[in-house]
């Protein structure tokens, strides 16, 4: 039984893993950060998804010893030239506040008109390992930010995101249909055939 550490304190995104890995590595536990004894995590300093996902794992494995996986994500907004990216969980200032961070967004591009709201939610994922192997990639979702919020389920700027094909938010998807489609259920899924072939070797 070899294991695998995510480096979250989610426990939606731990069985999500933990699902997607169950088939494809037999034999291998995910745990959390929960799991482990406490470490400061560092902040998010990077300029691109890829290398805050990297430097999580890292950390995680210099503090652990364990074989680590770590994701970043946020919504890249078309009107915004990518924006709020990877600031997207402090983008009204205090990080977390989905609230502030989506009136925020809204107001900002409420003068643009339907054609030209498009947007993608982007999760990359990276594993590292103790022997130093790194592998990164991401994934993105796209669709369009609505004019006011819809749907109560999710979190962050879901309840104005429509995805490409969908007439709902993505806050009015049941958690199972949201991992099925989105941003972080596909680098997840990117990710499970790596994992299986470097931890089959390790
Ligand atoms: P992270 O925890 O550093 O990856 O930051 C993610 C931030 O991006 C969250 O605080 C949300 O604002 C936004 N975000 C990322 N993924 C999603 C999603 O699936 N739905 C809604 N917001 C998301």
């Amino acid at each position: 039984m070899s294991t695998l550490l995510l480096a979250t304190r989610n426990a939606g995104k731990l069985a999500e893993l933990q699902r997607l890995l169950e088939s494809a590595v037999p034999g291998v536990q995910v745990i959390g950060l929960r799991d482990v004894d406490e470490y400061p995590e560092a902040p998010e300093t990077g300029a691109t998804f890829e290398e805050n996902a990297l430097l999580k794992a890292r950390e995680a494995v210099r503090h652990t010893g364990l074989p680590a996986v770590a994701d970043d994500s946020g919504l890249t907004v078309d009107a915004l030239n990518g924006m709020p990216g990877v600031l997207s969980a402090r983008w009204s200032g205090r990080h977390g506040d989905d609230e502030a961070n989506t009136a925020l967004l809204l107001g900002q591009i409420a003068d643009v008109p339907d054609e030209r709201r498009g947007a993608a939610f982007v999760c990359a994922a990276a594993l590292v390992t103790p022997d130093g192997t790194e592998r990164v990639l991401a994934r993105q979702w796209r669709g369009s930010v609505i004019r006011g919020k819809r749907g109560a389920n999710g979190f962050g700027y879901d309840p104005v995101f429509v995805p490409e094909g969908l007439d709902v938010t993505s806050a009015e998807l049941t958690p199972e249909e949201k991992d099925a489609r989105s941003h972080r259920g596909q680098a997840f899924a990117a990710l499970v055939p790596v994992l299986a072939e470097v931890l089959r070797a390790g």
